[in-house]
């Protein structure tokens, strides 16, 4: 048995207080993890608030956890006490339906979420199944490294998904957490980069991050402007926008990829697709593999996300500071 402290709200919206749980026995194929640093994702705002009706209280957020193992069951696979991993949205999946099988374990039926239904890492302590805790590259920057396993991954999915070409150009809406890693992913891809950003104070860090301009996301006439002219535009916000402005930005044959949760449903009027043969997708994380290869990407380009460190103990303040939208432009915990 062993006793986690962790920091919880015990309804929705409210402040996280001080909150401790048993693990329980260590299943055969989980590994518990000594948290290091836990990034502070949206979603962990969404969940707090409830905003999806699917939270349990008292909850305990974090999803973008670094550590090292520090027990193993007797069937885990690859992994050894000692190891530094990190975990992300997913704790575990079935490892037998037909998407575990074919490698896309983050589409599993009976996937396990980190913050749903059980507690995450704004805490010392984290479980998870060992396909989903994924080794680090050694050098890796371990303060940064943490937001790569929701933001990170959500983002470079898309870049696979969409056949994204070096020769491409793109554009990414929102520079927040998720938008900042996107841009530094796309230039590094290759691709010239448009960021679509609602915040004039952002403009010269955007530019740095490799975007080769900054259009004002919410101005129809700017938008207008670059008709026709983007082979792939990633939405990171969780607002709704001018959809339909959006896909005649796209080239022909160009795709709007939305990750982020807008909860209202997208106007996409039929014709604006038909005309031009375009499409409109999404997605949610990436599999593990796939999250192993996006780690080699960024130890290989040096990429990670600009991040904003507090220690656990000032969560409340943290999660503040992002819900007024000041991060910049991931803000992670520090477990010490
Ligand atoms: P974040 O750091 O808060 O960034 C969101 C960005 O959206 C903001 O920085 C802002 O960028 C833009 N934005 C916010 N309000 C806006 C408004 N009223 N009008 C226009 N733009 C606005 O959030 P995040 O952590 O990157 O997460 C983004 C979304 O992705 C959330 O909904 C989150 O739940 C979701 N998410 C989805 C997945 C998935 O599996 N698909 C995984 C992780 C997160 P500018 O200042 O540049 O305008
Ligand atoms: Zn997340």
């Amino acid at each position: 048995m062993s006793t986690v402290q962790a920091y919880a709200a015990a309804e929705a919206g409210a402040k996280l207080e001080p909150f401790n749980y048993e693990l329980g026995d260590l299943p055969s194929e989980a590994v518990d993890i000594k948290v290091h640093y836990c990034g502070i994702c949206h979603s962990d705002l969404s969940m707090i608030n409830n905003d999806w009706g699917m939270t349990e209280y008292p909850f305990v957020a974090g999803h973008e956890i670094v550590g090292e193992i520090i027990a193993a069951g007797p069937d885990v696979k690859g992994l050894a006490v000692g190891d530094l991993v990190g975990v992300g949205w997913n704790s575990a999946s079935c490892m037998h339906c037909t998407q575990c099988m074919g490698g896309s374990h983050h589409l599993c039926v009976s996937l396990e979420s980190t913050i749903v239904g059980r507690h995450g890492g704004f805490a010392d302590k984290v479980r998870a199944h060992w396909s989903w805790a994924i080794k680090l590259p050694e050098a890796i920057d371990l303060p940064k490294a943490g937001p790569l396993f929701c933001g990170g991954i959500t983002v470079f999915n898309p870049i696979i998904l969409g056949g994204v070409k070096p020769t491409d150009k793109v554009g990414v809406i929102g520079i927040g957490g998720l938008g900042h890693m996107a841009l530094k992913f796309l230039n590094k891809w290759g691709c010239e980069v448009i960021a679509f950003s609602s915040n004039p104070d952002k403009k010269a860090e955007i530019l740095e991050m490799g975007a080769t301009r900054v259009v004002n996301s919410r101005d129809p006439e700017e938008l207008e402007s670059i008709q026709g002219s983007l082979n792939f535009i990633l939405n990171t916000t969780n607002v709704s926008l001018d959809w339909n402005s959006y896909l005649g930005v796209l080239a022909p044959q160009g795709r709007l990829h939305n990750v982020g949760a807008v909860l209202e449903p997208m106007a996409i009027p039929a014709f604006s697709l038909i005309m031009g043969e375009k499409s409109v997708a999404g997605s949610p994380l990436g599999s593990p593999e796939l999250t192993a290869t996006m780690l080699e990407f960024c130890a290989r380009h040096d990429i990670y996300p600009i991040v904003e460190e507090f220690p656990l103990d000032k969560v409340n303040e943290a999660i503040k500071h992002l819900e007024d939208g000041k991060a910049r432009y991931r803000i992670v915990l520090r477990m010490n």
